[in-house]
């Protein structure tokens, strides 16, 4: 692959990037995944948002604007000829020595971006539905950041694995506050669907925020409040979005099947939906 570093693009092996860059001591960074499909990027104006809310929140300095950040991702595209799949971008408090004081003004952040292949849409989980486990939501407070510190949210998702199912879904005082990669819904038993509301304790999912348009303009019925694991595994459907998944079923919840234990109708439409609404936007 063709990774872009710091204002070039080198073949992956030969990218660099200081072992005193704050990334890699403190996770001082904050990172955006953004889907392709059809060579065209889905929801990149709310991916672009979304960056400069954390980079504001974090105090990091801007990388560029959102035009040469969006002339980036072209390049990277045709340089891997790349037409089905993610990018990846990050930007961190950049190089400075070892120091939990933040270096002076000025100080470069290092902006890395590369690309990930998808090889189908329709996936064994978008097809056959994620089974999921449960455990204690054990982030930090402001998971409304999108920022590098993955390592609870992959020591769950391991679990999960090692337990012979997908992923895991996070509990904070009894409620559901979201997948480790995702963001969390159900539907009731009266085909309601619900979600927890935007605050600091979840990821603000752009694909999130599609979904709700798309499930207005479907004339279904949203709640934004924390459910319980009870009142999931007593649901009709559940399902997980994320630039990654899109849309994607959840069957089976701490070994409760959901509904009948297959993927439900409400969910294959709001997934459709989302794909035909996200693709006709794509740039
Ligand atoms: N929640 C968490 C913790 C995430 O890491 C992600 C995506 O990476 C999401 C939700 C979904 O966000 P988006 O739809 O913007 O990909």
């Amino acid at each position: 692959r063709i990774v872009y570093v710091n204002g070039t693009y080198v073949p992956e092996a030969e990218a660099k990037l200081s072992v005193f860059d704050r990334g890699l001591l403190f996770a001082d960074a904050v990172y955006e995944v953004t889907a392709v499909i059809d060579g065209k990027l889905l929801d990149f104006p709310g991916h672009m948002a979304r960056l400069r809310r954390s980079l504001a929140e974090l105090r990091l300095p801007s990388p560029g604007s959102d035009q040469e950040i969006l002339a980036i991702h072209r390049e990277l595209l045709a340089r891997n000829a790349l037409t089905q799949g993610h990018i990846y971008l990050m930007v961190t408090r950049g190089e400075a020595d070892r120091d939990f004081v933040w270096p002076k003004d000025g100080t470069p952040p290092s902006f890395v971006l590369f690309t990930q292949k998808r090889d189908a849409i329709e996936t064994r989980e978008a097809v056959e539905g994620l089974r999921v486990i449960t455990v204690p939501d054990l982030r930090w407070g402001r998971r409304d950041i999108k920022t590098v510190q993955l390592l609870y949210p992959s020591l769950a998702k391991m679990e999960a694995k090692s337990r012979g199912k997908d992923d895991a879904w996070m509990v904070e005082d009894g409620t559901v506050t979201e997948g480790t990669s995702n963001n969390a819904y159900i539907v009731t038993q009266d085909g309601t669907i619900v979600t927890r509301a935007l605050g600091h304790d979840i990821l603000h999912g752009i694909t999130r925020a599609a979904i709700m348009k798309v499930a207005g303009e479907l004339a279904l019925h949203v709640e934004e409040r924390p459910f319980t694991v009870a009142e999931a595994q007593g649901a009709r459907e559940a399902f997980i979005t994320s630039a990654g998944a899109f849309v994607t079923p959840v069957v089976e919840i701490d070994g409760t099947p959901i509904g009948d234990g297959r993927p439900g109708p409400i969910t294959r439409r709001l997934r459709a939906a989302y794909l035909e609404a996200a693709l006709a936007q794509a740039i």
